[in-house]
């Protein structure tokens, strides 16, 4: 609990913790001495190479005078008013889910997107996949044109060739494409199929659901999903889940939202659920739990089994397990976990990470089933979709066909196989070796390249399309744009292959719908299109019991295995399987758990790298890191070491989708390529040897940038602390005394700080008021606020050398701290945006008076006041303050491609910034100023009602984390928040009085 709380309890990394000298040095020089000039010509041009659609918009941004052409309408669009935003509702596809969005369109230009509050994959939120797929769109790398043969090419001499090519229905084809849930693609799939009687089709993903289904098969006999109800359960039990990861989940937004508000403390009559989490690497659910057991990938499944048998004594169902003997049988956690469950039975729910193995899922399923878990905190539902996703067995032996000549034509409906594909497969090599060859994609990638005919895809926000969500809810993508590049959706390629023309995407969604609304149609098209889903269920929940023959199925599952020094391989929390490698947003995100930009890493424990001889700290005059070399049976590649506090020892995790050649400027020469590595038989992890390679490399790592060296920044009690003592978080709880000086500030009838010299604050008759507050108890980390907020407010990406420079332009961003020893420590984020102070420091030192108060209390930026001083910036407690060190806009505009279609991602509410000024969060200020004018044309009055104006981070962050209002509207979510006994502002004895307060961290262990 806070009480004795000090400047080692929280601590960022591993120098933190140590105090060394290199830290102390490195947090007092805020800015390093080179902060000031890029003044090697190299670095300058580096940096513009690898920027990308993200920097091209930092150019615009930056641009004091652009030539314009401006050409008015002649006849304005009846819906159109210039200046007043359009929101119409699509779907963003990811897999073979989709999740409902709305999106902003500024004058037929889409500039930002949000969650669909009538969608359940959303309810109104959105994972930073989302959030980028904007920037995704205007990405001048994407494919332009079809090519033949590596040689450009154009729509209609594909068309001609197919319509030639596929004339003859009697050819052997091998179609292998995405994992995809649309009804149209799934009704012109079958037409295709029904034509060309030789032709096979599979799905791969890289990191599908193979092994979940694969699992419900084994205990229930057929290949259902499970979907979690995490709002139901008071236990939930993790055993390699990372379900609140967007790369781990494809439900991880309605995940995050169910958990977080099953979280949620509004007082100390209230309950929260209970999350143990069992995993290797830290993971943001692991981060989120209230117990985490780090084991190494390999012991995950034995202490399942530990847990199974320990069940299987008390429950029904679990005799399959009654004998599974090993080394976590007598555990304390299986022991606490285990009576826990009993405890709480129907109410529980357990949960496995999709890459174990399929006995893993099936005995998750047999322990929910016996638990009486099923129908109340987890369904199985029936994915007809998903029934021809082949795992890397079937790739293999579609592999194996091409290569022996089965097929005269291989068509590869989106994916990277070559790229993602096992290594043993050699899979480019058997494609280049198979006939008439052809793959759609966004980008010009590494499959392309190894086929005869590449084919540009349109984006989703280009494209007519549909989907089902994760649960089932049928939703329509409708593009908000026309193809930037003259792509073709999915269904388009399809209709092109079967009829040879690309057909209308509209009129075929259109004619799938047909059968699946009711009468009369297009009323409920147009209802449709207006919601962006339709009304229904989703997926019916199956009746499911055990097979007859489980027991046999699951014999010998949950023994110990050995494997030494293990390697894991995952999905990158940020590019996923490589798919968003070229979106600058998010390679310049720091990860949510190392804070590291720009690069993958081995992770490792420190005590691993301590063995391995590897220094466990970073050297803070300068980035470099050791480099290690790995080797797994397959092959050896060397890659930067990372000490991870909290990783299992003797395990190594490597994360795809980095080491890119070819497919475009912000993700070519990233990172490393760890793909070689994994195998069919090894797709997950496998035993391998590490050595230090004797050389180092420099990694862009934020985690002690902005650092607020060990101040009292995090609050943190158990639920039980909480009841017993509410006002844990306040100030005098903490330090054992009151604020200085508050004592006579309320003497003198002041309750608002102590007495200050200043007297900027506002009065009761000065409505509305702003303010916000961050709950803790729901953050998890994610990043998404930083991603909407970039997306909002145009700010650019600057690149890896920039961010080692300690210039990272995030306005919001998110503090990681580790509590405990380095072995095993507790995490919590604290998303840290500008304060609004009512009596800011930043104004008080501004020599011209840039950084302002507005009379609704916001630290407003005045930019064409600005000077560049940074005087401001230093006198921030916070650190929350970023400045233009460049103007790249003359480059770009100069050098770049096509700087109109880059110029439209612009959001145009947001007042464009040049070099030397100063920036940071307004709180959304033109947000702010639309509702209030609506607030005034619908009402007279300048007070929005509460929930009207909601800001970037708010709307989008998945865990509902952010409260924003009117301070004086006492019944609005924010001003109740700051009532709560859990506020508290960060550095209350500077007696600035932030705006922006949190709610403590509660956490709710076991004992
Ligand atoms: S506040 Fe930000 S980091 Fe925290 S959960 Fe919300 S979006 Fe994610």
């Amino acid at each position: 609990m806070a009480e004795s709380q000090n400047e080692t309890t929280y601590w960022k990394s591993l120098n933190e913790l140590a105090q060394n000298r290199e830290y102390q040095k490195f947090v007092e020089r805020e800015f390093p001495e080179d902060a000031t000039e890029m003044t090697d010509q190299v670095s300058r041009r580096s940096f513009l190479r690898v920027m990308g659609a993200s920097i091209a918009l930092a150019g615009f941004a930056s641009c004091r005078k652009p030539m314009q052409k401006v050409i008015p309408y002649t006849k304005q669009p009846e819906d159109l008013i210039i200046g007043v935003p359009n929101y119409y509702a699509t779907s963003m596809p990811f897999q073979d889910t989709v999740t409902g969005l709305v999106v902003e369109n500024n004058e037929g230009r889409p500039t930002k997107v949000e969650g669909n509050e009538a969608h359940p994959a959303s309810g109104g939120r959105t994972s930073i996949y989302h959030q980028a797929s904007v920037l995704e769109m205007y990405d001048p790398d994407r494919s332009r044109s079809p090519r033949l043969n590596g040689q450009k090419s154009d729509m209609a001499q594909f068309e001609a060739f197919a319509a030639e090519h596929f004339s003859d229905t009697g050819r052997s084809i091998l179609v292998l494409s995405e994992s995809n849930s649309s009804p149209t693609y799934r009704r012109l799939k079958d037409r295709f199929a029904r034509r060309f009687r030789n032709s096979t089709w599979i799905t791969y993903e890289a990191f599908g659901e193979y092994n979940v289904l694969e699992g419900s098969r084994i205990a229930f006999g057929s290949k259902l999903r499970p979907v979690m109800h995490f709002d139901k359960a008071d236990r939930v039990v993790s055993f390699g889940d990372d379900f609140m990861n967007p790369a781990e989940h494809k439900n991880s937004v309605e995940n995050a939202g169910k958990i977080t508000a099953r979280r949620k403390v509004r007082s100390t009559e209230d309950d929260m659920s209970r999350v143990y989490v069992i995993e290797s690497n830290y993971s943001v659910t692991g981060g989120y739990a209230d117990h985490r057991i780090r084991l190494k990938r390999s012991e995950i499944e034995a202490f399942m089994g530990a847990v199974a048998a320990a069940l299987s004594g008390q429950l029904r169902g679990l005799s399959a397990y009654s004998g599974v003997q090993n080394a976590f049988t007598d555990h304390e956690w299986v022991q606490k976990i285990t009576a826990d469950l009993l405890e709480n039975r129907s109410n529980s729910l357990l949960t496995a990470g999709r890459d174990l193995s399929p006995e893993a899922h099936a005995t998750v399923a047999a322990m929910n089933a016996a638990l009486g878990a099923i129908g109340t905190t987890v369904t199985y539902h029936r994915v007809p979709h998903l029934d021809d996703e082949a795992g890397s067995e079937g790739l293999k032996s579609a592999t194996d066909a091409m290569r022996n000549g089965e097929y005269d034509t291989v068509v590869l409906v989106g994916g990277n196989p070559a790229f993602t594909a096992p290594s043993d497969l050699n899979f480019s090599e058997a494609l280049r070796g198979a006939g008439t060859t052809i793959h759609l994609s966004n980008y010009v990638d590494e499959t392309s390249r190894a086929c005869s005919w590449h084919v540009n895809r349109a984006h989703y926000l280009e494209s007519w399309g549909d989907g089902l969500s994760y649960t089932g809810i049928a939703s329509v993508i409708q593009p908000q744009i026309l193809p930037l590049f003259d792509g073709v959706s999915e269904i388009e390629f399809l209709h092109i292959l079967t009829n040879g023309v690309k057909g209308n995407g509209h009129d075929l969604v259109k004619e799938t719908w047909r059968s699946q609304v009711s009468a009369p149609f297009e009323r409920s098209w147009e209802k449709v299109l207006h919601d962006g889903l339709s009304e229904g269920d989703g997926f019916p929940a199956a009746n499911v019991r055990l097979t007859g023959n489980f027991q046999s199925s699951v014999s010998g599952f949950g023994q110990d295995k050995k494997l030494g020094m293990e390697i894991v391989i995952k999905a990158d929390p940020k590019l996923f399987d490589g798919r968003f490698a070229n979106i600058g947003w998010l390679m310049e995100l720091p990860d949510p758990m190392t804070k590291i930009t720009w690069d993958n890493v081995a992770l490792m424990s420190p005590a691993t790298a301590r063995k391995l001889g590897i220094r466990d700290t970073r050297k803070f005059n300068s980035d470099a890191v050791p480099v290690v070399t790995i080797t797994t049976e397959t092959g050896s590649l060397d890659i930067p070491a990372w000490p991870e506090p909290g990783h299992a020892d003797d395990s190594i995790t490597l994360y795809t989708g980095y080491g890119r050649t070819q497919t475009g400027r912000v993700a070519d020469g990233v990172g490393v390529n760890v793909y070689p590595l994994r195998t069919t038989e090894a797709l997950d992890y496998q035993p391998g040897t590490v050595v230090n390679a004797g050389r180092t490399y420099d990694v862009a790592c934020v985690q002690d940038h902005h650092s607020l060296e060990g101040r009292d920044m995090i609050r943190t009690a158990t639920l039980d602390e909480y009841r017993k003592k509410p006002d844990f978080a306040t100030y005098k709880s903490v330090h054992g005394y009151e604020v200085p000086g508050i004592k006579e500030a309320k003497a003198e009838g002041d309750d608002k700080g102590p007495i200050s010299l200043f007297t900027e604050t506002y009065g009761s008759d000065d409505q509305p008021q702003w303010g916000m507050a961050i709950d803790l108890n729901a953050c998890f980390g994610c990043g998404v606020c930083t991603i909407a907020c970039q997306a909002e407010n145009n700010i650019p990406v600057i690149g890896k050398r920039e961010v080692a420079r300690r210039r990272i332009m995030h306005w919001i961003r998110t503090d990681r701290y580790y509590e405990g020893d380095e072995d095993n420590p507790t995490v919590y984020h604290q998303p840290v945006p500008c304060m609004h102070c009512e009596l800011a420091p930043c104004e008080q030192v501004c020599p011209v008076a840039a950084t302002v108060h507005s009379e609704d209390g916001m630290n407003q930026m005045t930019y064409n006041r600005c000077i560049g001083t940074r005087y401001c910036a230093n006198n921030c407690p916070f650190k929350v303050r970023r400045f233009n060190f460049f103007n790249y806009a003359k480059e770009y505009l100069t050098t770049g491609d096509d700087p109109e279609i880059i110029q439209m991602a612009m959001n145009p509410d947001v007042t464009v910034r040049f070099r030397g000024v100063m920036e940071k969060c307004t709180y959304c200020v033109q947000r702010v100023n639309r509702a209030k004018s609506a607030s005034r044309l619908a009402t007279g009055s300048r007070k929005p009602v509460d929930g009207a104006v909601q800001t970037a981070c708010q709307q989008a962050c998945p865990a509902n984390a952010i409260s924003f209002g009117d301070l004086t509207d006492r019944q609005s979510k924010v001003a109740q928040d700051k009532m709560n006994e859990r506020n508290y502002v960060m550095l209350e004895e500077l007696n600035v009085r932030p705006r922006t307060s949190y709610l403590a961290k509660l956490t709710h262990p076991n004992g």
